[in-house]
């Protein structure tokens, strides 16, 4: 089990798992949303130089069980296996926290680890997809707030629910948030607020595209 946060600093972090989502997944979303799609993305990415594996997004259009970690998932075990590295050498970034479907499927494939931009609550809020939450409340035995975690990043409170738990020997859960919260220097952690704040206005444009695109804006 290696968290994340030991291996590189977290602005080294953000500053790869920023760039993958923006050149690698935030592209194909954008043809995905168009097409009829959500913009759910993954990607995965190697531990030891943070460099890009493989990266998709969501294809729910040909199928309700591809989301973008699913279908990633899926695309990236086509690999010829000496042709890939081994999924414990591997992080896996997700632009949404990962449904109990993909939190699943990820753990199940091997991967010790996945880090996420939006919290299921902004994906509840912002992008009005409410599956993730409803089947964790209405399916799974889990206790609404219980020992609800908070972050606080630049005075706002990112709260991260416990539908699961965060960190145990199976699995270390990270949200840009904490690795915003890790960044000891305030004027640093500022411009990587910025930046981040940035890559989720591009999400804004899609939400739009994609609620155009069903009619319901
Ligand atoms: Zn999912």
């Amino acid at each position: 089990m290696t968290d994340a946060l030991t291996l590189h600093p977290p602005t080294q972090l953000l500053d790869a798992l920023c760039t993958c989502i923006e050149q690698d997944i935030h592209p194909l979303s954008a043809v995905a949303v168009a097409a009829g799609s959500k913009l759910f993305g993954a990607a995965i990415l190697r531990k030891s130089d943070l460099s890009v594996v493989y990266a998709d997004t969501n294809q729910e259009r040909g199928s309700p069980l591809w989301h973008g970690e699913t279908w990633t998932l899926k695309q990236f075990f086509e690999i010829p296996a000496d042709q890939r590295p081994p999924v414990q050498d591997c992080l896996f970034l997700t632009t949404h926290e990962p449904c109990s479907l993909c939190l699943s499927a990820i753990l199940w494939s091997g991967f010790d680890n996945f880090i996420y931009m939006y919290t299921y609550e902004e994906t509840h809020h912002i992008f009005e997809c409410h599956g993730d939450l409803d089947i964790f409340n209405d399916v799974f035995n889990v206790r609404e707030g219980e020992e609800a975690q908070q972050a606080s990043v630049d005075g706002t409170q990112a709260q991260v629910r416990p539908q699961y738990k965060l960190r145990s020997k199976r699995l270390v859960a990270l949200s840009f948030a904490e690795l915003l919260a890790a960044i000891s220097d305030p004027e640093e952690r500022t411009q990587y607020v910025a930046k981040v704040e940035g890559i989720k206005q591009s999400y804004g444009r899609l939400s739009e595209a994609y609620r155009r695109n069903l009619g319901v804006a």
